[in-house]
């Protein structure tokens, strides 16, 4: 048979350390700064208080943490650590403390639910973890005593060392991270990513970075615990970036640090973009800006034409990536052109790409739509204790199954045409339909109920139900969104409501989410 597989055309190569050397991601990434030319340029500024912490401190305090983390809490190579915080300055210094000594990370959301965090804890099986004095009372019991970082305590485990320990040595395939993601299907898992996926994501940052006089100033709002934060915050390290980290988001806010902080980069998902383009910011100097770049969800054509018209000195670049692959699968770095006719860009160095007929799982040639499946260094090892969804999504040899419908043309441009897969997402974040389902079928008046995504301008997607009604049950729309609401995190928030007679399902009773996209809804008013 013919194979189709599409390589990188990414120049140059990615060069990544032979793989049987022990080196974890936070090391590398020092190392990649050692050779830089700016030794001990910004490292953090946080934007609220206008603090800054130097690289020199850094890599002290990030050195200090992980020494007592070792020898004062007792935590273990091969541990793991939950985290439940918004983006503060200290998540940085604790990612690449718990890196270097290889506990592994889970970050969550910190708007989650209790309900959603227990159900977290139970995938990931943390011995401690790191919260705020607003998180801490939604999280259970652990082995070892929750740590706070806005608190004295975390302060002081950056800054004094007690004793130094033997930090046993962190192998490339060790696990460093598990963040999470309902993949194709509806149910949420723990995606386990390893030191060298981290090494990958890293180094094929560093291979397509630009020359420089002076470090990129970096401001990204995307949280910590999502894939994106998680990654920026170690490829910033090993690019020597200045990093802008703002606690809480506002639109003014971050232009105002735009302008103080002389940030040179912004890292956003689309909504973000559109609302740059569509907000007044005529009062703010953003003439720093050199670049924005875009991820998570799609970005359309008509809003890259309206920023770079508004905005014509600063490059919009889209990256095409899942939580499953670390970071980015493509990018359009310097591919303006094609970014304008909706391409994803290139692959990242080191990937392997083919399309396969979701039907008959035939390999198709450039042009044809099909199911996206990749190969390389930053994909996953798959889910944690979940062999039968890890199967699902990665091929023996593995290839990982994106769920997503895509092209790519004679000239090596990715397409993304659609999701197959269920997920719905609202501004970048995951909305897991199945797991809307469930608590809708929970409900003593509700028979059946479907949720599916509904196009919408400013968060790209909002979840809408369709519920059958128990007979003679009278529920309204007002009262099935309240219930749902109660019980999960404010983005899954289900905000519109079809009543129908009956949801359309195949004869294994898979739910033909397609037939429901096609229903007309009213138009009501959408929340
Ligand atoms: P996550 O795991 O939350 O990063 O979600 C991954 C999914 O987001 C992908 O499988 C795509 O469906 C979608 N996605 C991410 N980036 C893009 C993009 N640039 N264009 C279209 N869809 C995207």
């Amino acid at each position: 048979s013919i194979t189709r597989i599409f390589h990188s055309l990414r120049h140059p190569p990615i060069h990544l350390p032979p793989y049987d050397t022990p080196l974890s991601a936070a090391d590398y990434a020092f190392s990649l700064q050692r050779n830089s030319l700016w030794s001990n340029s910004v490292a953090l500024i946080n934007s609220a208080t206008a603090q800054r912490v130097l690289y020199s401190e850094f890599i002290y305090q990030t050195k200090t943490l992980a020494t007592n983390l070792r020898s004062a809490i007792g935590l273990y190579k091969g541990d793991t650590a939950f985290l439940l915080s918004p983006n503060l300055s200290q998540v940085p210094i604790l990612y690449f403390a718990l890196l270097s000594i290889g506990v592994v990370i889970s970050p969550a959301n910190p708007i989650s639910t209790e309900f959603e965090i227990s159900r977290l804890i139970k995938l990931c099986k943390p011995v401690i973890a790191f919260a705020t004095s607003l998180t801490v009372h939604k999280l259970p019991k652990l082995r070892y005593q929750n740590i706070l970082l806005d608190s004295p305590e975390f302060d002081s485990l950056t800054t004094t060392a007690n004793s130094c320990v033997e930090r046993g040595e962190v192998n490339q395939g060790d696990l460093a991270a598990i963040m999470y993601s309902s993949g194709t299907t509806g149910k949420i898992k723990g995606v386990m990513l390893t030191h060298r996926n981290l090494i990958a994501i890293t180094a094929s940052y560093h291979s397509q970075r630009a020359e420089r006089e002076q470090p990129a100033v970096v401001l990204s709002p995307v949280p910590y615990f999502h894939v994106i934060g998680f990654f920026y915050s170690v490829k910033s390290v090993g690019l020597n970036e200045t990093v802008v980290v703002m606690e809480r988001f506002g639109f003014t806010k971050m232009l105002r640090a735009v302008e103080e902080f002389r940030v040179t980069n912004l890292g956003v998902v689309p909504p973000l973009v559109v609302a740059l383009v569509k907000n007044d910011s005529d009062g703010y100097d953003l003439r720093t800006l050199e670049g924005v770049a875009c991820g998570g969800a799609p970005l359309g054509k008509d809003v890259i034409a309206a920023f770079t018209h508004r905005f014509p000195k600063v490059l919009v670049t889209q990256g095409y990536g899942l939580t499953e692959t670390s970071g980015p699968v493509s990018r359009t770095i310097g591919d303006e052109e094609v970014c304008q006719r909706g391409s994803v860009g290139k692959l990242e160095g080191g990937l392997e790409a083919k399309i396969v007929d979701p039907d008959t799982d035939d390999v198709l040639p450039p042009g044809k739509q099909g199911e996206l499946w990749i190969r390389g260094p930053p994909i996953m090892k798959g889910y944690v204790g979940d062999p039968e969804a890890t199967s699902a999504t990665l091929s023996k040899d593995g290839w990982l199954r994106t769920g997503d419908l895509c092209y790519i043309d004679n000239r090596g441009f990715l397409y993304i045409v659609d999701r197959l897969k269920e997920l719905i997402k609202y501004k970048g974040y995951q909305v897991p339909p199945a797991e809307l389902e469930q608590l809708l079928q929970s409900h003593p008046e509700i028979l059946d109920a479907a949720v599916i995504p509904y196009p919408s301008e400013e968060a790209g997607q909002v979840p809408v139900a369709f519920v059958v009604r128990q007979p003679q049950s009278c529920i309204g729309e007002a009262e099935v969104m309240d219930f749902v609401s109660k019980q999960v995190a404010p983005y899954k928030k289900i905000r519109r409501v079809a009543f129908v007679s009956s949801i359309p399902k195949n004869a294994a009773g898979k739910i033909l989410r397609r037939e429901l996209r096609e229903v007309v809804l009213p138009s009501s008013s959408s929340r």
